[in-house]
């Protein structure tokens, strides 16, 4: 697909500014998105975060980039011991059981899995280093119950994500959970001492008994893979404060150099145009909505397909209304099958406007609603050539070929089967035709007519009689 004249531009969360995307290796790309806390099962919100990173990876290996993805599984934290002794399961035996059931969840909505799926639980090493470089480097500091904190004074660069006003901060003041909100932003653990509320959940380091915050999982995790500075962090806006800014100071104070080149945040999801919650009943995970018999790949169509920085009303209005613009890119790509026309020589003024209109909206910040504008024009566009018998088989099978690569990125049209005529329909279609041959109209009109009952659509057109199954 032909690229915009500018190229890839993103919005980078740091400057708040679009910039244009240039990697720090020619042709390479190093992309760390955080992946979910294994401690229940991942809802809708969660996923639109993945599929929004799924669809940049997938664009960025479209335009030619090699992309090394890391996605960390955070299997020890505040959430995660809770839940497991709530449970009254090892923490090990209960993060499993959800780290499983997200794979599972992925594929079903068709992500392309990650270069490496580290987990926070088999890198505490990494994690224990980072924060003895903090420490010697006065960082950080052990407060008197042994725990390990960021003394954010001494890092004045704090807030330059999330423009928190550092100022109105109490110094020396401390935050031990793993999540808080704004006015609570103060000096954040890095290593939780242990105490009797983490049961059998620790390790003995060189920083005492205890066990790491949930900040520097990332920023160790993200540094041993992408290496001290790397191209694109991902992450749901929701995590760009305390989260982000915390692994920005932790990794930027200890190794002195730039962290992340460009920050990109999704926004929120809503569904029925409210917050998601449990106690409102309107909270889905991706088992509820395919327990209701949703196609998973509808529910991918429909996150994606709102641009990422515009808040998303998730309905079921619209998951049908996903689930036909799915049927609708399928249908033309079946027709395209078996298409067999004059070809008037259209179709390829029609695709350079589709790959121009696509290519040009995808590289602008990933505007997936203006591309698909044009993918739809594109396709009602190729459907009337079909209908008048002005696509060629060989104007056909290039279009075929651009709806397949296109679906590298979309990622929802997947193999599409020719259609199969019910039992009896191609005996009934013959005899129709016998019978007009025959100029018996009554009886041709009354099989047509017993064939739409079947489901079976049949059109008499210049270049013959052809078939096609009613769309449900
Ligand atoms: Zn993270």
């Amino acid at each position: 697909m032909s690229a915009s004249a500018e190229g890839l531009c993103l919005f980078n969360t740091l400057t708040r500014r679009k910039e244009k995307f240039t990697p720090l290796e020619e042709g390479k790309v190093g992309m760390y998105t955080c992946g979910p806390t294994v401690y229940d099962f991942a809802h809708i919100g969660n996923f639109r975060a993945f599929l929004f990173e799924d669809l940049l990876k997938r664009w960025l290996e479209y335009r030619g980039y090699k992309v090394t993805h890391v996605m960390n599984l955070t299997d020890v934290d505040d959430k995660t011991i809770r839940g497991s002794q709530k449970q009254g399961v090892p923490l090990g035996e209960f993060t499993k059981l959800y780290a499983e059931a997200f794979f599972e969840d992925i594929k079903a909505l068709n992500v392309k899995p990650a270069t490496v799926y580290p987990r926070a639980t088999e890198h505490i090493p990494e994690m224990v280093n980072l924060v003895k470089t903090l420490m010697a480097k006065g960082y950080a500091y052990t407060a008197q119950d042994g725990s390990i904190y960021f003394a954010i004074s001494k890092f004045p660069a704090y807030g330059q994500l999330s423009h928190i006003n550092v100022q109105e901060l109490k110094a020396g003041a401390r935050v031990k959970t793993d999540e808080y909100a704004k006015e609570e932003a103060q000096d954040f653990a890095l290593w939780k001492a242990w105490t009797p509320e983490d049961g059998d959940v620790y390790w003995k380091t060189d920083l005492g008994k205890g066990r790491p915050g949930w900040h520097i999982e990332c920023s160790a995790m993200s540094m041993r893979y992408l290496g001290e500075t790397f191209d694109i962090h991902c992450g749901g806006i929701d995590n760009m404060f305390p989260h982000h800014e915390n692994e920005i100071a932790q990794s930027e104070a200890a190794t002195g150099k730039k962290f992340v080149r460009y920050w990109l945040h999704n926004e929120h999801l809503q569904v029925e145009g409210k917050k998601m919650a449990k106690k409102l009943g309107n909270y889905y995970t991706l088992r509820d909505l395919l327990q209701k018999g949703y196609d998973p790949i509808a529910i991918r169509y429909l996150l994606l397909s709102t641009h990422y920085r515009q808040q998303f009303n998730f309905t079921f209005e619209g998951l049908e209304a996903a689930k036909g613009a799915v049927e609708r890119l399928r249908n033309c790509v079946r027709r395209l099958q078996d298409a067999d026309g004059e070809g008037g020589g259209q179709v390829a003024e029609l695709l350079r406007g589709v790959q121009t209109g696509f290519g040009g909206a995808m590289d602008d910040d990933l505007n997936i609603s203006v591309a698909l504008g044009a993918l739809f024009d594109f396709v009602r566009e190729v459907n009337n050539l079909l209908d008048s018998g002005e696509v060629s088989r060989s104007e056909a099978e290039a279009t075929g070929r651009f709806m397949a690569d296109l679906d590298q990125v979309l990622g929802v049209i997947g193999k599409v089967e020719a259609e199969a005529l019910p039992e009896g329909a191609e005996k009934l279609i013959a005899e129709r035709e016998e019978a007009r041959k025959a100029k018996d109209w009554a009886t041709a009109d009354a099989l047509r007519i017993k064939l739409k009952e079947m489901g079976v659509v049949v059109e008499d057109t210049a270049h013959g009689v052809r078939w096609r199954l009613e769309q449900k």
